[in-house]
């Protein structure tokens, strides 16, 4: 694909250098059969480097996956080659599926059909927590 011109798809800008291929795991997007193009390190005069993901296809993405790992990042949507919509993203209150808790005794270790849920529980520290055992993300 030409990575300049997307003609419907997603670009996520504005992420803090080196943490593309976080994104890229966590949204799972080695997973789709989609193009994806990764560029790392990019000169941006606002932050100095950058990287930015360009996915060629107008998929839902996970937007709390993207404000976990950086809510300083954009989402531009595309269609026709058009920015149609610019989104902001904030850091989520919860997340479902995303983490997962280490504590060999929460209840997410035996019983594997439970939603991993994590809450925030400090903003500025972007400290999250299981809301089942309080352990502490990462
Ligand atoms: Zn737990």
């Amino acid at each position: 694909m030409n990575i300049d011109s997307i003609q419907n798809g997603i670009v996520i800008d504005h992420i803090k250098a080196g943490s593309a291929m976080v994104l890229y795991d966590l949204l799972g997007l080695d997973a789709l059969d989609v193009s994806v193009a990764i560029i790392k390190n990019v000169t941006s005069r606002k932050m100095g480097k950058k990287d930015i993901i360009k996915i060629d296809a107008d998929i839902p993405v996970d937007l709390d996956v993207i404000g976990y790992v950086d809510p300083a990042a954009t989402i531009n949507v595309i269609r026709d080659g058009v920015l149609v919509e610019k989104k902001s993203l904030s850091l989520p209150k919860t997340l479902t599926n995303v983490l997962k808790c280490k504590n060999p005794r929460c209840i997410t270790s035996c019983e594997q059909e439970l939603d991993h849920v994590f809450r925030l529980a400090d903003e500025e520290k972007k400290l999250y927590r299981c809301v089942y055992c309080e352990t502490k993300a990462n």
